[in-house]
């Protein structure tokens, strides 16, 4: 079940169609449930409304095997692209075949954005931070930098996460996993960030006694993205949280969601984060301010999530 209908793009297409005006796109694989076609063609709608420059600028999703990913990077800059979204798996493949543009996104390891540079390559940015930064904000009322955080997963999202909250100077970040060696991996990649605050890791099915009480607990695993999906911690036997932050938005309540609205604890699912990450990048290309753009991405999203 696609969740939007705009059309799947391959590289056999970019290689046979053009793509007039000011062309973007996010390249996935799968990319058929994306979003960001919606939100950023109404974000674009939007700003043309105001500056004509933007009605030639368009949006689209493309199919891209990480096998093809190097190839397609090149072949999108010689078909004119202005700017790349790269999402599940590409954000750390893409990594390596890219100049990042900030010190940030050399330390996370993972960009979601590209800026088209002339006369070759792309310029690498990673928005996902930013994103979950305002997110939690916006919906929680919590702010990264001084919370202590609780964060749920190692993978390429809790890599984002954890070197969000250490950048943003969080009180303190305890790190829980189902694999002790991604754990383990994780936190080596994190400890150069530390500064004051080290990282801890513990089991998830053991949390220990010393965990801060009213953190920011921030689901980073894609535990829950099925409905039979276990929730990735019994928040009952972790001391009560200010607020647990999902990063999964569809399904939009997942069972650590539902449980925390049992416990009376403020939560929000993730789609405040994917809409914010989608309006710094639309900023990065377009110089258009991400506050500007956000609150027409999101009315987007949620329709095209509501007619999925
Ligand atoms: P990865 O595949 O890189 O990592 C998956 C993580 O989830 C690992 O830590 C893995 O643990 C854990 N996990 C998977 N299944 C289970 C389970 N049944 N029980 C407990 N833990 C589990 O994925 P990403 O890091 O890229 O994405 C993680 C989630 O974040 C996804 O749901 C994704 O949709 C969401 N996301 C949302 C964004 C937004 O804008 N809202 C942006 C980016 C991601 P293990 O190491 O043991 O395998």
């Amino acid at each position: 079940m696609g969740l939007s209908t705009d059309p799947v793009r391959t590289l056999a297409d970019l290689e046979r169609q053009s793509f007039p005006g000011t062309a973007l796109a996010v390249l996935g694989h799968p990319i058929q449930h994306s979003l960001s076609p919606a939100m950023h063609n109404a974000a674009l709608a939007e700003m043309a409304r105001t500056n004509r420059e933007f009605a030639s600028w368009h949006y689209d999703k493309f199919e891209v095997h990480p096998d093809d990913l190097p190839g397609a990077l090149d072949l999108f800059h010689a078909r004119g692209f202005r700017g790349l979204n790269l999402t599940v798996p590409h954000k750390v493949i893409a990594f390596t075949h890219l100049k990042p543009a900030a010190p940030a996104v050399r330390m996370i390891g993972a960009v979601n954005t590209l800026l088209r540079r002339e006369p070759v390559g792309w310029e690498g940015y990673n928005t996902d931070g930013y994103g979950l930064a305002m997110g939690v904000r916006e919906d929680l009322g919590i702010a990264l930098g001084d919370s202590p955080i609780i964060l749920l997963g190692a993978g390429g999202a809790a890599r984002g996460a954890g070197a969000e909250c250490l950048l943003r100077h969080c009180a303190s970040l305890w790190i829980a996993n189902r694999t002790r060696a991604h754990l383990d991996a994780l936190l080596a990649v994190l400890r150069p960030l530390a500064g004051e605050v080290l990282p801890h890791g513990f089991d998830p099915q053991t949390p220990p006694a010393d965990l801060p009480a009213g953190a920011l607990v921030i689901n980073a695993t894609s535990a829950g993205l099925r409905p039979d999906d276990p929730p990735p911690v019994d928040l009952t036997r972790l001391p009560r949280p200010a607020g647990v932050y999902d990063m999964i938005y569809n399904p939009p309540q997942t069972r650590l969601l539902r449980q925390a609205a049992a416990l009376g604890v403020p939560h929000a699912n993730g789609l405040s984060m994917l809409v914010h990450q989608g309006a710094k990048s639309l900023e990065i290309w377009s110089g258009v301010s991400a506050e500007r753009t956000a609150p027409t991405m999101l009315r987007a999203a949620r329709a095209a999530l509501a007619s999925a």
